[in-house]
Formats: C-alpha cells, sequence, structure tokens
C-alpha cells in the first residue's frame, strides 16, 4: 500500500475523532479502512481513485447496486417537499402495501431505523403477546446490537452445572440477559426439540434468521425447519424470522423460499432502497400488542425518524424494480458465480469451498464447505488466508468481505462476475496451501 495514500490520511484523522479511527465495529481496517469516493452501479469508486467491483454492497444493502437512477430521481423530487415530519405520510403506507402484498407472513407491520431495533420490537412484541420473557437463538447468528438478540453471538460457555450458557456480547453485560437466552445449534432438530420442549413455560420467541451469514450462510434442512415450526406451535413459542439481511433471497423472502411460517419477521437493508430501514411485521393478531387501541399487552413503538419519507419513497422504488424477473436473474448468477468457484478451488486442490444461495455467497478457506456454525469456524491461519484473497482480490479491482456474505447487485453483468472467477483464479494458482504439499 502506497504510503500516501488519501485512505490513509483520512485513517489517521479519523483516529483523532473516533475510537479506533472508525465509526462502526464493522469496517473492514486491514490494514486500513478503504474510504469511499463514490459509488457508480455495480462499482465504488475510492478516495485514491481505484474503482472496485462492490460485492459488499453495504453489508448486502443495496440490491441495485450505487446510484439507482430510479430511486436517486423519487428521493430529488421528494426533497424539495420536506425529509420528515411528526405527522405520517402516503409514502409509508405505499411501501408497507408492497411488503404486505409481498411477504406471505407479514400482515401488518411497522417501520423502523435499523435493523437492530426492528429485532428489539420483535422480541418486545412476542414478550408482550406471550407473556413471557425468554429468547431462544442460535448460535454464532448475528442478529444487531439489542442485548438479548446479541448474546449467545459468539456461542455459548459452560455455566457450573455444565449447561449452556451464552457467551454476552460485550464485558459488563448484565449477567441476567444470560439467563433469558437459549442458544441452540442450527439444522439440529433433535436437541431444539429437547430445548424448546424443556422451556417452554419461559420462551416467548425462537429468533431465527433461515440463513445465516455470520454462522457461515449455510442453508436450512426441510426437516429442521419443519420440526422447529412444530415444537415451537404446540409449545404457544413465537417465531421470529430475521430476514435483515436474507429477504434478498427472494420475491417473497427467505421463509417463504425455505418453508417456514413466522408469526413476526424482521426485515431491514434492502428495503430502504439505500436510506436508512428496518421493519417489524408479522401475522395482525401478534401485531396488535403495537397497537394504540389496545390497553394491554402494549408495545409503545415510535422513533424521531421511523418511517421518514426518504426511506419509504426510496425502498418503495428499489423494491418495485426488485421484480420476479430480476430475482431469477440474480438467483441465476449466483449460481453459476458460486459453481464456477468451487470449480477452480476443486482444479487447483485448493482448500476453499463455497456457501451460499441466491445473490449471497461466502468462500470459507475449508476444502469442504461447512454444515455448521463450529465447523465454519476459521483458525488463525484460516483467517489469514481469507485476508489475503480479499487484498488480492482488491489489487485486481474487487471488493470482497473476507469474513462476511458477499453479494450480487443487480447491475452487475456476467462478464463481471467471470472476472471475479479469474482473479479467484488468478489467486489460487500464485499460493500453495499445507494441504497441497
Ligand atoms: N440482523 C441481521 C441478520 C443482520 O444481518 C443485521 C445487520 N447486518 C442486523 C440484524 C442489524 O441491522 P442494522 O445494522 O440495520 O442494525
Amino acid at each position: 500500500e502506497s504510503a500516501h495514500s488519501r485512505s490513509v490520511d483520512l485513517y489517521q484523522r479519523g483516529h483523532a475523532v473516533f475510537p479506533g479511527g472508525v465509526t462502526r465495529a464493522t469496517i473492514d481496517r486491514d490494514p486500513h479502512p478503504i474510504y469511499a469516493a463514490r459509488g457508480e452501479g455495480a462499482f465504488l469508486v475510492d478516495v485514491d481513485d481505484a474503482r472496485l467491483l462492490d460485492l459488499n454492497n453495504n453489508f448486502t444493502t443495496l440490491l441495485h447496486g450505487h446510484g439507482y437512477e430510479p430511486v436517486m430521481e423519487a428521493v430529488s423530487a421528494l426533497l424539495s417537499t420536506g425529509t420528515c415530519f411528526s405527522n405520517p405520510t402516503r409514502h409509508e403506507i405505499a411501501l408497507a402495501e408492497l411488503l404486505t402484498s409481498r411477504i406471505p407472513s407479514v400482515e401488518r407491520i411497522r417501520f423502523v431505523n435499523t435493523g437492530t431495533e426492528a429485532v428489539m420490537f420483535a422480541i418486545k412484541a412476542a414478550r408482550a403477546f406471550t407473556g413471557r420473557s425468554a429468547i431462544a437463538r442460535f448460535a454464532g447468528a448475528y442478529h444487531g446490537a439489542y442485548d438479548w438478540a446479541e448474546a449467545g453471538q459468539n456461542g455459548f460457555e459452560a455455566d457450573d452445572a455444565g449447561r449452556r450458557k451464552a457467551r454476552l456480547a460485550y464485558q459488563g453485560a448484565p449477567n441476567a440477559v444470560a439467563n433469558d437466552v437459549l442458544v441452540l445449534d442450527f439444522n439440529d432438530a433433535d436437541a431444539v426439540e429437547d430445548a424448546l420442549t424443556a422451556n417452554a413455560d419461559r420462551l416467548a420467541a425462537v429468533l431465527i434468521d433461515p440463513m445465516p451469514s455470520r454462522a457461515g450462510l449455510i442453508a436450512p434442512t426441510r426437516d429442521f425447519i419443519d420440526r422447529l415450526t412444530a415444537v415451537a406451535g404446540r409449545h404457544g413459542i413465537l417465531i421470529i424470522a430475521d430476514e435483515v439481511l436474507n429477504l434478498r433471497q427472494s420475491f417473497a423472502g427467505a421463509s417463504a423460499r425455505y418453508g417456514l411460517k413466522p408469526d413476526l419477521l424482521v426485515a431491514g437493508k434492502v428495503i430502504g432502497g439505500g436510506f436508512p430501514i428496518g421493519a417489524v411485521g408479522g401475522s395482525a393478531t401478534v401485531m396488535a400488542v403495537f397497537g394504540g387501541d389496545r390497553r394491554s399487552p402494549l408495545v409503545s413503538q415510535g422513533g424521531t425518524f421511523s418511517a421518514n419519507p426518504v426511506s419509504m419513497v426510496a425502498g418503495r422504488v428499489a423494491m418495485e424494480a426488485a421484480t420476479p424477473a430480476m430475482f431469477d436473474r440474480l438467483e441465476q448468477q449466483g449460481n453459476r458465480l458460486r459453481a464456477q468457484l468451487a470449480e477452480i478451488a476443486r482444479n487447483h486442490r485448493a482448500p476453499f469451498s463455497v456457501t451460499g444461495a441466491a445473490s449471497l455467497f461466502r468462500l470459507h478457506p475449508k476444502a469442504e464447505p461447512p454444515r455448521s456454525w463450529a465447523a465454519a469456524a476459521q483458525t488463525p491461519g484460516e483467517a489469514a488466508t481469507m485476508r489475503s484473497l480479499s487484498r488480492f482480490l482488491r489489487a485486481e479491482g474487487i471488493l470482497l468481505p473476507h469474513d462476511a456474505a458477499a453479494c450480487l447487485s443487480s447491475p452487475m453483468t456476467d462478464a463481471d462476475l467471470d472476472q471475479v472467477s479469474a482473479a479467484f483464479d488468478k489467486f489460487l494458482a500464485s499460493h500453495r496451501f499445507a494441504s497441497q504439499e
């Protein structure tokens, strides 16, 4: 890296004002952040004028890439009418109508500003509806920063009696949080049935991302989904599907794709068209806990910027352009790219595998695609391999997140994706791995 990089200079300035130099923990700093100057469709242009195919898309948010013209035009037109009001606008109804008509489990919806907030309100809604306080969730899955959603994102430890205890996400988190979070293993139907049955009287909900990205972007099995649904239903435990990331898997979302029928569904990212958003939706019966005309139980959900017209308009225009045909095309491109990457790894006998579905993929520095969160965990050596792959691709003009889900956007062409394959091939040709000795 050049010592005179503008990104390096900005990072230095950042250190004087931000702890750690940046204002999001999730910023890749290997070895320093790449500061964005602007986006152009499938590409990001950084402050040093490098043009990079953006496979991050702000953590999978930008379904149509950067600066999508219909969104820019609609937002520009809106701006002269005002950006936020203490009054509702027609724009929130239009986006709500679109989402409730597409997502089978969502009859009623409420808008907030982030996925974190939406997960929090879904959990509160489940508690209010059931009168219970605990939640079950899957080890390693990321659900944002609400304490009860965060506990367990790094798995569990054993308590004094040898039972699983949710690992808290930060120093000083109240110990009581762990008492109300049950950590389960994804795709382990037997253990999930036992744990939900044994804890039924205290569980408000089971929180599930249908394909948790940080836990490996591994698909759920049909048997797991069916048995989870049955046991939760038997005991009145609500199912909360966190589709903040995976709603982009199909026109109707991820739950619909995998046969999950959640009571509550959380969305975010793509539904804001590039502007801040979160949403919690679900059956009219459960969502009634948010209704102001019911005294008890009632969850108060407001928010100064909730349903701001900018996010509402941008989201509606972006989602209107996300047609079944667009999802089909992204799915085909994703299938092709995943198959190519796996084949290239095989040809080189290199320890790499691919997981994912639709427009999402993850490369793993493992010969076999991991089938569990534990199997997806990387040794320090494997993590270093992923970082060097990511650095190599960046020099080839490709931005690939090394520890999170990568994704396509609708302006990407087959030729763009062939470049990803070619660059991966070049990386493997220039590297030797212990398993190849
Ligand atoms: N849930 C999932 C599955 C997510 O991927 C994310 C964000 N990466 C969140 C919740 C939190 O969303 P936000 O960053 O908008 O708060």
